[in-house]
């Protein structure tokens, strides 16, 4: 984990490389990073947005997290089961990909009277072992969605192809834009500021030229991780 000084550089270097691309924002992914790292981002270096990976991690750190100044996402594989535990804490989920965590994630949200801004996960490369719905599959997959109120569909995510190549992940967000270009228009035209999240430590600035305007960045920000979990990140 990074020295203070590191973070706030890190932080710098960032928010550097973003400054062509002013509508877009940053996200910091915070999966392993201990909570005093994350609250010392949010009140001294204004780092107002976080992603979370795991529902355990999650429920963990949130009574300590500096909530007042933190808006919170969850970003990872979310398991039907594990849904109870994150609808109250997070204001938002990038990884929306399946009818059955819909459901989930629609009934919690009844229960607790709330509504959640969802973003659908495309698996842009048809990579076998990653979750996000297929990009042929995203329109009726938007259909099936109608069937759950509580849900606010805000946008698409995409990881793309982890370590590619940079004209790789290129070709890929080139074509996850032009995907959210058309859903958009066609499905989400209401939607005031809709949300493209793409682009991670190794790819943010390839993801920023391709027009996402969510970037969510973990160790470029904070460091490597020694460990990285189940997620296969
Ligand atoms: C960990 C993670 C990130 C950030 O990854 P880095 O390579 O550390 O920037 C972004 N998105 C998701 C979904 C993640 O799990």
């Amino acid at each position: 984990m990074e020295e203070p000084l590191l973070l706030e550089q890190n932080i710098k270097t960032v928010r550097r490389n973003m400054a062509a691309y002013p509508h877009a924002r940053l996200l910091a992914a915070t999966k392993t990073v201990p909570v005093e790292v994350i609250n010392e981002a949010a009140v001294h270096h204004g780092i107002c947005l976080i992603g979370e990976n795991r529902a355990q991690e999650l429920v963990q750190k949130y009574d300590a997290l500096q909530k007042d100044a933190l808006e919170i996402h969850f970003i990872g594989s979310l398991q039907t089961n594990k849904v109870k535990y994150i609808a109250d804490k997070v204001s938002m989920v990038h990884s929306l990909d399946s009818v059955k965590l819909a459901q989930a994630l629609d009934a919690a949200c009844q229960k607790r009277d709330r509504t959640m801004d969802v973003l659908i996960e495309i698996n842009i490369a048809g990579e076998a072992a990653k979750g996000g719905v297929p990009a042929d599959e995203l329109y009726a997959f938007y259909e099936a969605l109608q069937n759950y109120p509580s849900l606010r569909v805000k946008g698409l995510m995409t990881m793309g192809p982890a370590g590619a190549a940079a004209e790789e992940y290129e070709r890929y967000f080139t074509k996850t834009r032009a995907l959210f270009d058309v859903f958009v228009r066609d499905q989400i035209p209401h939607v005031a500021d809709p949300i493209l999240s793409m682009g991670m430590s190794d790819s943010y600035e390839i993801a920023l030229a391709c027009g996402s305007n969510l970037v969510r960045i973990g160790s470029a920000l904070f460091g490597k991780r020694t460990y990285t979990g189940h997620s296969g990140i």
